[in-house]
C-alpha cells in the first residue's frame, strides 16, 4: 500500500470514529474564532474556552479589542500563557481589521496572513470553519500523528501541511485536521499512544513497528 492509499484508509477509519469532528473552540462570530485561535497557541482549547466565556462578554467587537488597555487585556487572558505577546497581537490584529478590512475578518489566506499574530495555522482554522475553504491545520496533535502515521517526516508545520495537502483529498483537509486532534486526545496521546487498541494501527508506521 503506498502512502496515498494508506491515507485514504486512515480517512475512512477516522470518519467511522469521529464522524462529527468539529472545531473544539467555542465561538459565535468569525472575530471570536480568530481571537480564540490566537489564544490557543501553547494552550489547551479547554482553557481557552473558559477564558473566552468572560472575554467575549467584555469585548464584543474589533473596536473593543483595538481600544483595549493592554495591561487590562493581558490580565484578562493571562491564564492562556504568553499573554503579553498575545495581548499585543490581538490589539494590533483588530486595529488592522478595522483599518484595512472594514472591521470584518478577511476571507483569504493571503489577507489573513497580513494580520499580526496570524500564521498559516490560525488562517486555516478561519478558512475551514468560517469560509468553507479547505485548509489543513497543523497543531501539536496533527504534527505528532502525521509523523507517527508515516504521512510526513517533517517537523516544521508548514512543510507538514504541504506534505499532507499532496495526499489528503482537498475537500477533506479541514475535517481531517479536526479528526487528528480528536484521535490525538482519545488514543494517540503524546506520551502514551494506545497502539494496541488503535484501529489505525494497520495503516500506521509507528504502530506497526511498536507492535512487531
Ligand atoms: S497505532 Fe499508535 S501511533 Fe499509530 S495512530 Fe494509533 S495510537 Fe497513534
Amino acid at each position: 500500500m503506498n502512502k496515498k492509499q494508506r491515507a485514504l484508509k486512515i480517512i475512512e477509519e477516522l470518519d467511522r470514529l469521529y464522524p462529527d469532528a468539529g472545531c473544539s473552540l467555542t465561538y459565535k462570530t468569525p472575530l471570536q474564532l480568530l481571537i480564540a485561535t490566537q489564544l490557543a497557541a501553547q494552550c489547551t482549547d479547554e482553557r481557552v474556552n473558559i477564558v473566552t466565556r468572560d472575554l467575549f462578554e467584555k469585548y464584543k467587537t474589533a473596536e473593543d479589542f483595538a481600544n483595549a488597555d493592554i495591561k487590562v487585556l493581558e490580565q484578562d487572558i493571562r491564564s492562556t500563557g504568553f499573554y503579553r505577546n498575545k495581548a499585543r497581537n490581538i490589539i494590533a490584529c483588530c486595529q488592522k481589521i478595522i483599518d484595512e478590512y472594514d472591521g470584518e475578518v478577511p476571507d483569504t489566506m493571503e489577507k489573513l496572513l497580513t494580520l499580526p499574530g496570524v500564521g498559516r495555522k490560525t488562517a486555516n482554522v478561519i478558512l475551514g470553519n468560517i469560509f468553507n475553504t479547505p485548509g489543513i491545520v497543523v497543531d501539536t496533535h496533527a504534527k505528532r500523528l502525521s509523523n507517527r502515521l508515516g504521512l510526513t517526516k517533517e517537523q516544521d508545520p508548514t512543510k507538514i501541511e504541504f506534505d499532507l495537502m499532496k495526499i489528503i483529498p482537498r475537500e477533506r483537509w479541514s475535517r481531517f485536521s479536526n479528526q487528528l486532534v480528536f484521535h490525538g486526545r482519545a488514543v494517540c496521546n503524546a506520551r502514551k499512544p494506545d497502539c494496541e487498541s488503535c484501529s489505525l494501527k494497520p495503516y500506521c508506521v509507528y504502530g506497526q513497528k511498536k507492535l512487531k
